[in-house]
């Protein structure tokens, strides 16, 4: 929903849909790029290859090499503070299947690739589609394809509705965040996990099997990895966190970033506190929003660092913040990122704020007064109002353009959209 994804205050154009297309994310970027007049700051095809402290621990800089890949040119630059702001959604996470390869070329045609290199529906048209992952990528793409391809066998991990007449399959599996489960696309057949793959077929974990499966999309996620860093020896990729009492070096197991003080101040002793910032690492929370309260954090430490407390004060906080997880029954090595799971994302921004105003900012630019929130209230709404919500808008998308036009009449400001989605979500289940 686009206003779950806005900056405060930034509502997208009028008459936007409630639920945007690509084309209008790229609008709301781009019109904030212009508003806050950014463009000349930014550098596109610029990739950056490494990363290396040159320094002590108190002191240094960033010595970066960047590859401009217009003019095909390498680069060296240096900078007191770092922010990386890679996303989490940059490198696909493939698990390893037994007999990958052999099904793949033992059969014409057929082909396994990362739902990250999804591009249209149409290309499925008569295919045998099997997907595996039923996260948002995963839900995405089977909803749109399964009219199109012959058959999508789904490998669902969460607890869904089997519906009848249908050609496809669903899996059920226990889940990490079963408030998510509920999403519901027709027409898909279960199927477990998958076991291993043989010459001309694909075995599941309840010794089923399909041959006649042309594409897999590998739905299962990305790795939190930042290569630069790594080529630098500043983030070691590692299966295992390993919290050694004298060893806080920078370390990722490609699920968890450690350690982080509230998923974004590096507390590796290499270099000073507040010379490594991550921003939007947060999962299952909206990047926008959750980059812009951690920049206000970042910033303010910035330019004053005595706001920021000791190392061990913030480490501290840290196994805290963990020892909750794990008293919820979830790893942090697997979900410690799930802000979700854990505060929740409104309390979470709360706390990195409330930090700030704890220290004297409140009222500053951007920070509400200390005692006051800076979530806005109508941001923190559960699952299935959320759902209700969406449902009541799709209903309003099929009674065609000119419906649509009528609800989104007059409806400017943060404060009027609020208000129709608040329309929205009283109509209950019975709709429009
Ligand atoms: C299929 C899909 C659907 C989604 N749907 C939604 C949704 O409906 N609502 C929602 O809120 N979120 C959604 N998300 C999540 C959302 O896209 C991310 O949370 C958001 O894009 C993160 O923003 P970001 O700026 O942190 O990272 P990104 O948008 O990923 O931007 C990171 C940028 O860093 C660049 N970069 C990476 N490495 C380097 C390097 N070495 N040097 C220079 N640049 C580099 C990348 O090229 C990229 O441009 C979805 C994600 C996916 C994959």
């Amino acid at each position: 929903m686009q206003l779950a994804v806005t900056a405060k205050h930034m509502p997208y154009r009028p008459y936007t849909n409630l639920l945007p297309s690509s084309d209008d994310i790229w609008q709301y970027v781009t019109d904030m790029i212009t508003d806050w007049n950014l463009s000349s700051y930014i550098r596109l095809s610029h990739e950056v290859l490494d990363a290396q402290w040159k320094g002590t621990s108190t002191a240094g800089r960033w010595a970066l090499r960047v590859h401009d890949k217009t003019k095909d040119v390498i680069t060296e630059a240096a900078y007191d503070h770092l922010f990386v702001a890679v996303g989490p959604d940059h490198y696909p996470n493939e698990p390893h299947f037994e007999g990958r390869e052999m099904w793949e070329h033992s059969g014409i045609k057929r082909q396994i690739y990362h739902s990250i290199y999804y591009r249209s529906p149409d290309v499925f048209q008569g295919k045998n589609v099997l997907v595996v992952g039923a996260g948002p990528s995963g839900v995405d793409i089977v909803s749109r394809i399964v009219d199109i391809a012959n058959s999508v066998r789904f490998l669902w991990i969460w607890i869904m509705r089997i519906l009848t007449l249908s050609k496809t399959y669903i899996s059920v599996k226990p889940v990490a965040i079963p408030e998510l489960s509920g999403n519901i696309v027709e027409g898909v057949h279960v199927k477990p996990v998958i076991e291993r793959f043989t010459s001309n077929s694909i075995v599941f974990t309840d010794n089923t099997s399909l041959t006649h499966i042309d594409t897999v999309i590998l739905a299962t996620g990305y790795k939190f990895i930042i290569p630069f860093l790594t080529a630098g020896g500043y983030l070691e990729e590692t299966s295992n966190i390993s919290r050694l009492p004298d060893d806080r070096t920078l370390r990722t197991n490609t699920r968890y970033i450690w350690p982080l003080w509230q998923h974004m101040l590096s507390l590796d002793p290499r270099y000073p506190l507040g010379s490594l910032y991550f921003m939007s690492i947060p999962i299952i929370t909206p990047a926008m929003y959750c980059g812009i309260v951690q920049t206000l954090f970042a910033l303010h430490t910035i330019a004053d660092p005595s706001l920021l407390q000791s190392r061990d004060t913030f480490f501290s906080h840290l196994l805290a913040q963990e020892d909750r997880l794990r008293a919820k029954g979830f790893d942090p090595d697997k979900y410690g990122h799930s802000v979700y799971l854990n505060q929740g994302s409104n309390a979470y921004y709360d706390e990195v704020v409330g930090y700030l105003q704890e220290r004297g900012l409140g009222g500053m630019p951007e920070i509400p007064p200390l005692g006051q929130n800076y979530s806005d209230s109508w941001r923190v709404i559960d699952m299935p109002h959320i759902f209700s919500v969406v449902v009541n808008w799709l209903k309003v998308e099929s009674r065609g353009e000119d419906v649509v036009r009528q609800w989104l009449e007059g409806v400017e400001t943060e404060d009027q959209w609020v208000a129709l989605m608040d329309k929205l979500f009283d109509l209950g289940e019975e709709g429009i």
